[in-house]
């Protein structure tokens, strides 16, 4: 029979505080019908969001990031995915339910999403700046409100249009010799700190750059105004120095437009730069919630005291990375009792036949360990 080790003791730190919420998950429970069988992607995941807070959501590969991110915004490729229990309120609605056209009407003024690849949601065969026009009107027509002007004059994309025609072998509707885009278009990618606005506006996405392309996905954002901004590994694909000007953005979206951000990241350092709270997933649930310096500094749950020890932090001969042993279980056969159970050098007999609960181990810090309850 095993014997329960022990770590360190729980402590201090600001409270997160679950009041005042935007959006709340209760119980939300999604599964996929695969060719070898039915897989549980979130196994009932509750979680607050509040008003203007970068929530990171960290975590390996497979442990339910995106699923969630997608679930919020009821983009799950359905079929294979469903949503098998669970509510997710937003706006005094419950999104799991809502029909297809209001949960359209939702996406862009409520809630947005950016995903890791900016140049799949652009669209090829529109300028930037068409993209952006189309973003307003849309905007505005939900709200009732006659849309454009004033108009900025861009240059002649001659060149770009050639191109881009030539890239897609379609004939691409031909350019006037100025096009016409909306000042506010202008001022948003002038606001994603794009020094020649006027010039980008008239490009098309495959002549943008992976950072230029993601800071117009931001500029698109910025004109919609979400309350809340689902950020999709933003910027994995960007190198250091465009990262930390997306980042820079996404503070500016939660202090002047107050929307709270889900940043999905498996990359705890981005995720310490930026983050207000960290949620830890694995395996489709919440294995720990705090705010961020309270669980950077003092971790609760052993997954997390292992994604710490495996993150380089220290730049000493004698500090060793230590990998956590074996992989996250395929969810179609997933582990009795606690998921983590098979990996975690603290696992004693009731781990291995009893779920635990996410608890509360001080204010606003919650885990999901026996060894906490
Ligand atoms: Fe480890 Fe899970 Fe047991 Fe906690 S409950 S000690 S995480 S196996």
């Amino acid at each position: 029979m095993g014997e329960a080790k022990t770590l360190p003791a729980a402590g201090g730190g600001e409270a997160v505080g679950f009041g005042d919420a935007v959006l709340t998950i209760k119980g939300l429970v999604v599964k996929y019908n695969t060719f070898r069988g039915e897989l549980t992607a979130l196994g009932g995941v509750d979680l607050n969001v509040r008003r203007s807070r970068i929530i990171a959501i960290v975590g390996e590969s497979g442990c339910g990031k995106s699923t969630l991110g997608l679930s919020i915004i009821r983009l799950l490729p359905v079929p294979p995915a469903r949503v098998a229990g669970g509510e997710i309120h937003f706006a005094g609605k419950n999104l799991v339910e809502l029909p297809e056209s209001q949960m359209t009407r939702l996406r862009g003024t409520g809630l947005s999403m950016i995903f890791q690849e900016p140049l799949s949601s652009l669209d090829p065969v529109y300028t930037v700046g068409d993209q952006l026009a189309e973003t307003i009107r849309v905007r505005d027509e939900r709200v009732g409100k006659p849309s454009y002007g004033p108009f900025r004059v861009a240059p002649a994309p001659e060149e770009s249009h050639r191109t881009a025609s030539r890239l897609l072998g379609a004939r691409l509707p031909r350019p006037r010799a100025s096009r016409k885009y909306p000042d506010e278009a202008i001022k948003a990618l002038r606001e994603v700190q794009i020094s020649d606005p006027e010039l980008v506006a008239a490009k098309y996405p495959h002549e943008l750059s992976g950072g230029m392309a993601q800071r117009v996905m931001i500029a698109t954002a910025l004109l919609e105004k979400p309350s809340i901004l689902i950020a999709d590994e933003p910027t994995s694909a960007l190198d250091v120095t465009t990262q930390a000007q997306v980042l820079e953005l996404m503070r500016e979206l939660r202090d002047e437009i107050g929307a709270s951000v889900l940043f999905i990241t498996h990359d705890l350092a981005v995720a310490a730069q930026i983050a207000d709270e960290v949620v830890v997933m694995y395996a489709g649930e919440i294995v720990e919630h705090a705010e961020a310096g309270q669980l950077f500094s003092n971790p609760m749950h052993p997954y997390t005291e292992g994604l710490l020890q495996s993150f380089p932090r220290k730049f000493k001969d004698e500090e060793k990375l230590k990998a956590i042993p074996g992989d996250v279980p395929d969810l179609r056969f997933p582990p009795s009792g606690c998921k983590f159970h098979p990996r975690c050098t603290y696992a004693f007999d009731r781990c291995r036949v009893e779920l635990p609960l996410a608890k509360e181990v001080s204010p606003g810090h919650r885990v999901a360990c026996f060894l906490r309850q």
